[in-house]
């Protein structure tokens, strides 16, 4: 996604000094648009933590968003945005128990669970809440993989389920989260026949499931292709029917990524250009932001950003890119060089695009000095 017209004219007329995010709101409300007339029956609930904007809140709590939240500063977030607690779900596996009181005491009734001990602190702070049990994907085809750390085996969420039950909490549904930029449409087709699975295990002690939570994992165009919402939308209506024919559950989906990612552009300056020894081709850019100003996603060159510079017509030649901070980590990409043109040089402006979801919540405060990345809502 290049930068709008709208973000273009906004660099030119206010040259804000250093690096920054500036997000067009006009391209979040397509995305939230999108999603809406593709998938009709399927609530929306944004994933806050991708991009926790004010301005982002708002508009999405106007047009009837409801939010994924992971914390109580991000449940206030979102009822400051002008959501009501039933739009709302605690979607974090892992809570204090005074947290989901102080939840509880706010009006909020969702939560997601993975564990026997987590049912146990919320049927004691949020009693009589609804709870759904998150199970374990691979990950596979995700260029962020969310890795085994949230989520159950499907045959333990039976047990998670029966607790909540016996604990006074009504067993809601089932979420999954297919990992983070999924390329892979067929990913949801696995893992609706696993929350199946659930729902039938479940039925057969008496308690019928209602929902199913499809999590996020829909991407935004770095430099590949990806397939659009209305593709994403057949594979997993395709997976629903498959698995539960005309039974079919509530659904929810919490797009983190796919609803902002390609609504921000984040500028930025080179600092240096240089090279480690005489006779290298290879050109090492540095730029004043990295890993710890709000590139995080960087991390094993997961996320390949698109970079434009004003120089790109002419000849490009490979380049280490690294931020500007004394940590060596600070390096964003190497093992794959990136193309820069040649003639780029210190001082020039670069532009790195879809950069709107997991950078400004990623930035560090003030690491070596350099303020936290600072955004601009347009
Ligand atoms: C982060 C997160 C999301 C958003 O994921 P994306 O891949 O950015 O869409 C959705 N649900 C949960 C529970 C999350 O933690």
């Amino acid at each position: 996604m290049a930068a709008t017209q709208r973000i273009q004219d906004f660099l030119r007329r206010e040259k804000p000094e250093g690096p920054c995010l500036v997000v067009d709101l006009k391209v979040v409300e397509d995305n939230y648009r999108a999603f809406d007339r593709a998938m009709p029956d399927t609530r929306i609930f944004y994933a806050v933590k991708a991009n926790p904007a004010p301005e982002i809140l708002k508009l999405l709590a106007n047009l009837g968003s409801c939010f994924d939240v992971a914390s109580v500063e991000e449940i206030k977030l979102a009822l400051q945005a002008g959501a009501t607690p039933d739009r709302i779900s605690f979607g974090n596996t892992i809570k204090k128990a005074r947290d989901i009181a102080t939840a509880h005491a706010l009006g909020i009734s969702l939560y997601a669970v993975d564990s026997v001990e987590e049912v146990e602190k919320v049927a004691a702070a949020a009693p009589g809440a609804r709870v759904f049990c998150r199970i374990l994907t691979d990950g596979a085809g995700a260029e962020w993989p969310l890795s085994r750390k949230f989520g159950c085996d499907p045959a333990m969420a039976e047990d998670v389920l029966l607790k909540a039950h016996q604990l006074g909490l009504k067993a809601y549904g089932i979420s999954f989260h297919v990992g983070s930029q999924q390329t892979r449409l067929g990913a949801w087709d696995t893992a609706l026949g696993e929350a199946k699975a659930v729902f039938d295990a479940m039925a057969r002690h008496g308690i019928n499931l209602q929902m199913v939570n499809l999590g996020g994992g829909f991407p935004t165009k770095y430099l590949k292709a990806v397939p659009g919402t209305g593709s994403y939308a057949n594979a997993i209506h395709d997976g629903l029917a498959k698995h539960f024919g005309n039974a079919l559950p509530e659904t929810i989906i919490e797009p983190g990524r796919g609803m902002v990612g390609n609504a921000g552009v984040i500028k930025s300056e080179v600092v240096l250009i240089s090279k480690k020894h005489a006779n290298d081709d290879i050109r090492w850019v540095y730029l004043d932001i990295g890993k710890f100003g709000g590139l995080a996603e960087t991390m094993d060159e997961a996320i390949r950003y698109p970079i434009v510079t004003e120089k790109d017509g002419d000849e490009k030649g490979l380049c280490v890119i690294a931020g500007p901070t004394c940590d060596s980590a600070d390096v964003l990409y190497e093992k794959t060089p990136y193309p820069l043109p040649l003639t780029l040089s210190v001082g020039d402006e670069v532009l790195i695009e879809a950069c709107g979801a997991y950078t400004t919540t990623y930035s560090a405060v003030a690491f070596n000095g350099f303020p936290p990345l600072k955004a601009y809502v347009i």
